[in-house]
C-alpha cells in the first residue's frame, strides 16, 4: 500500500530521453532537425571524441528571444504545434517538444540564441536538468548548442558508447540522411509541382567536423548527384538512374542503381518522405517487387527515393523517433512506388556496363574522365603502368592484355580449372565418363545404378567454403600480388570499418592501401577467390562487416565472411565449363566434406536410380 509514486520530473525526462537519446548520432539527429524547422540555411556540426566529449551545432535560423530560450528546454514544450487539429497535419521534422528536455536531463548542455531583429544574443547552460538563468551575451543570428559528456551521470549508459569511430559512424549515417532529405524539406503544404525539377533543387550548406577535421562540407548549390557523389562516391553518383512522376497526390522522384550494383544489405536504400528519412515495409516491398527478377532474392538495389505528398495522408506520430510512419493509403504509396520504378526499369538498357581494365591512376572525383576520354586515358595509364613496372616474363603480360587484370597460379581446383578454362573447349556434349553439362548450369553424371543431376554453383561454393575453413584455420589465407591493383572509392564510414576489422582482412589474405583521396586499391587477394573481382568483393565485405560486424562474434563473423567469399568466387549458374573444369569439379566432390549440401543447406546435387525412371516408364 502507498507503493505508487508519481515520479519527479527529472526521473520523466530520463527515461523520456531513453527513448529519443540512445547514442551521440541522436543528439546530432535531433538538434540537426531543430535547425531545419528554424529555417536555417547553413548547419556546421562539430564532434569532438566521436560525441561523447562534445557535440556543438551552429545554425542561422530564426533563433529564440530569451523568454523562448527559457522555455525551450522544459518538458513537453513546442512551437510547432497547438491544437490536436495541428498533429494531423505537422509539416515540420520534430513536433513532439521532447528532444531539448530530453538531451538536457543526461548531459551538460549549453544554448545561444539570437533572433533576426534583436540586438544581441542570450545564453543559458543546463547541467543535467539544473539550470542557470538566461542571461545576455555575445552571439551571431541563429543558435549554437553546445552538448558535452552525454550520460555523465548515467554510468549504465555511457558504458554503452561505443569507441569514437563507431559513435561516428553513427553520427555520419544520421548526417547523410538530413544531408539528402533536407534537399527536399521545402514544406509542400499540397504535392508540389516539379517545378524547378525535382534533380536540380538547392540542398542547405551543411558542415561536419570531427575532432577539428573536415569529414563533409555540402554547399547548397550543388546538385543531388553532387550531393551523393561528396557523400559516397562518384562511382556510385554517376550510375543512377533518374525517375519521376506526379500522379495521385503522390509525387517521387529517385535515384536508382542497375541490377548489377545491388549490395549485400538495405543500408543504401535512403527513402524520404516530406523531407524526412523513414524506413517503411510497403515502400521496401515496392522496391524490392520493382527489381523482381532482375536481382537475386538476397540482394537491395541502392536507391534514393524522394515522396512528396500533402502531410494530411499519413501520420508521423507513431514512433518518438519518428522514423516509421502510417500511411492512410498503403496500397496507394505502394503502388506509385511500383510502377514509376518498374516502368523505368523496363525501359532502361540494363546491360552491366562492360568492366574496363582496372588501372592505377589515382583520380580525384572532380576530374573523373568519361566517355571516350576515359578510354583514352586508360590506355596511356597502361603504357605508363608497363613502362614502370615491366612484367618478369611474357606469360604474365599476356594474361593482363587478355582478359582480366588478375590471374591466379595453379594451386587448388579453383585455380586448375581458371587456368584449364582457355585450353579446352566447351563441354556440352557427353564425355568419356558420362558427363555433361546443361544449360550452362548443371552437370549430369552417370553412375552406377543410376544419374544424378548437380549444381554447379552449389557444388563449388561448397568447395571454396570447405578449402577457406581448412586454410583459414591453418593460416592466414595465401594470397597473390595484383598486378594491377584494383582501386574503388570508399566513404569515410566505409574507412573505419576498415580501419577496425584490419586483422580480419590481413587474415583473409587482402591487401589494402589508400591510393588518393577516398580512394583505396586492392594489392593482394588471395588465391582461392581469383574468380571473384577484388573491388566488387571488398565492397561486399565492407557492407558485410557494417551489417553484422557488432552483433556477431568473432567466430560467427569470420564463418559469414568465409560463405560470402564462397559464394562470390564459385562458378556461377549460367557459366559454361570445360570438360577438364567438369573433371575437376566432380573430383573435388570425392574429397570435399558435406558435398551434398552448399553453404546455406541447399543441395548441391539429385539422384536418379534406374528403379526410379523404370517406375516412371511404367516398366516395372
Ligand atoms: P520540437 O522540435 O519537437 O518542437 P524540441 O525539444 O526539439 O521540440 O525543441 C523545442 C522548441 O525549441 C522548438 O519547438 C523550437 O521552438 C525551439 N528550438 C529548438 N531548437 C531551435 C533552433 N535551433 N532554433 C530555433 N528554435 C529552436
Ligand atoms: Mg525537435
Amino acid at each position: 500500500m502507498g507503493q505508487i509514486k508519481v515520479l519527479d520530473q527529472n526521473m520523466i525526462n530520463m527515461i523520456a530521453a531513453g527513448e529519443v537519446i540512445e547514442r551521440p548520432a541522436s543528439v546530432i539527429k535531433e538538434l540537426m532537425e531543430n535547425s531545419i524547422d528554424a529555417g536555417a540555411t547553413k548547419i556546421t556540426v562539430a564532434i569532438e571524441d566521436g560525441g561523447r566529449k562534445s557535440i556543438s551545432i551552429t545554425d542561422d535560423g530564426c533563433g529564440m528571444d530569451a523568454e523562448d530560450l527559457a522555455q525551450a528546454f522544459e518538458p513537453h514544450t513546442t512551437s510547432k504545434i497547438k491544437t490536436s487539429a495541428d498533429l494531423s497535419r505537422i509539416s515540420t521534422l520534430g513536433f513532439r517538444g521532447e528532444a531539448l528536455a530530453s538531451i538536457a536531463s543526461v548531459a551538460q548542455v549549453k544554448a545561444v540564441s539570437r533572433t533576426k531583429n534583436a540586438v544581441g544574443a542570450n545564453c543559458m547552460e543546463i547541467d543535467c536538468e539544473s539550470k542557470s538563468s538566461v542571461g545576455p551575451c555575445s552571439g551571431d543570428y541563429g543558435t549554437t548548442i553546445q552538448v558535452r559528456d552525454l550520460f555523465y551521470k548515467l554510468p549504465a549508459r555511457r558504458k554503452f558508447l561505443r569507441t569514437a569511430n563507431t559513435e561516428m559512424t553513427h553520427i555520419t549515417e544520421h548526417f547523410i540522411r538530413i544531408a539528402l532529405g533536407s534537399y527536399f524539406a521545402v514544406n509542400p503544404t499540397a504535392v508540389l509541382p516539379a517545378d524547378p525539377p525535382a534533380s536540380s533543387r538547392k540542398g542547405f550548406d551543411l558542415t561536419l567536423i570531427h575532432n577539428g577535421r573536415e569529414i563533409h562540407r555540402l554547399l547548397a548549390d550543388q546538385t543531388l548527384n553532387q550531393r551523393i557523389t561528396e557523400l559516397f562516391s562518384s562511382e556510385l553518383a554517376e550510375n543512377l538512374i533518374e525517375t519521376e512522376a506526379n500522379e495521385r497526390g503522390i509525387h517521387i522522384f529517385g535515384l536508382f542503381g542497375r541490377p548489377d550494383t545491388s549490395r549485400t544489405s538495405g543500408k543504401f536504400q535512403y527513402v524520404f518522405l516530406n523531407g524526412r528519412f523513414i524506413r517503411d515495409k510497403f515502400i521496401s516491398h515496392a522496391i524490392k517487387e520493382a527489381y523482381r527478377g532482375l536481382i537475386e532474392q538476397n540482394r537491395f538495389p541502392i536507391i534514393f527515393l524522394f515522396i512528396e505528398m500533402p502531410y494530411k495522408d499519413y501520420d508521423v506520430n507513431v514512433h518518438p523517433t519518428k522514423i516509421e510512419v502510417r500511411f492512410y493509403n498503403a496500397n496507394l504509396v505502394h503502388s506509385q512506388i511500383l510502377g514509376c520504378l518498374r516502368e523505368k526499369l523496363l525501359s532502361t538498357d540494363l546491360q552491366p556496363h562492360a568492366q574496363l581494365p582496372i588501372v592505377a591512376v589515382p583520380r580525384t572525383h572532380h576530374d573523373r574522365p568519361t566517355g571516350t576520354h576515359r578510354s583514352q586515358e586508360i590506355t596511356d595509364a597502361m603504357a605508363e603502368f608497363f613502362k614502370k613496372h615491366r612484367p618478369t616474363d611474357r606469360q604474365e603480360l599476356s594474361q593482363v592484355s587478355t582478359t582480366k587484370p588478375f590471374k591466379a597460379p595453379s594451386a587448388t581446383s579453383a585455380q586448375t580449372m581458371a587456368q584449364q578454362r582457355t585450353d579446352t573447349t566447351v563441354a556440352t556434349g557427353p564425355v568419356e565418363k558420362k558427363i555433361m553439362q546443361i544449360h550452362d548450369s548443371y552437370i549430369v553424371q552417370q553412375i552406377q545404378d543410376g544419374f544424378i543431376i548437380i549444381d554447379q554453383h552449389a557444388l563449388h561454393e561448397r568447395i571454396l567454403y570447405e578449402a577457406l575453413c581448412r586454410r583459414i584455420k591453418q593460416n592466414k589465407l595465401e594470397s597473390q600480388r595484383l598486378l594491377i591493383p584494383d582501386s574503388f572509392e570508399l566513404t569515410d564510414t566505409q574507412q573505419n570499418i576498415i580501419d577496425t576489422n584490419r586483422p580480419l582482412i590481413e587474415k583473409l589474405g587482402i591487401e589494402l592501401a589508400p591510393f588518393g583521396p577516398k580512394t583505396y586499391a586492392v594489392q593482394a587477394f588471395p588465391i582461392l577467390l581469383s574468380r571473384a573481382t577484388p573491388a566488387d568483393f571488398v565492397r561486399d565485405l565492407i557492407d558485410l562487416l557494417d551489417d553484422k560486424g557488432t552483433e556477431l562474434s568473432a567466430e560467427e563473423l569470420l564463418d559469414e565472411v568465409l560463405k560470402m567469399a564462397a559464394c562470390k568466387a564459385a562458378i556461377k549458374a549460367g557459366q559454361r565449363l570445360s570438360n577438364a573444369e567438369i573433371e575437376q569439379l566432380l573430383e573435388d566432390r570425392k574429397h570435399t566434406e558435406r558435398a551434398s549440401q552448399c553453404p546455406h543447406g541447399r543441395p548441391t546435387a539429385i539422384k536418379f536410380t534406374l528403379s526410379d525412371l523404370e517406375k516412371q516408364f511404367k516398366r516395372t
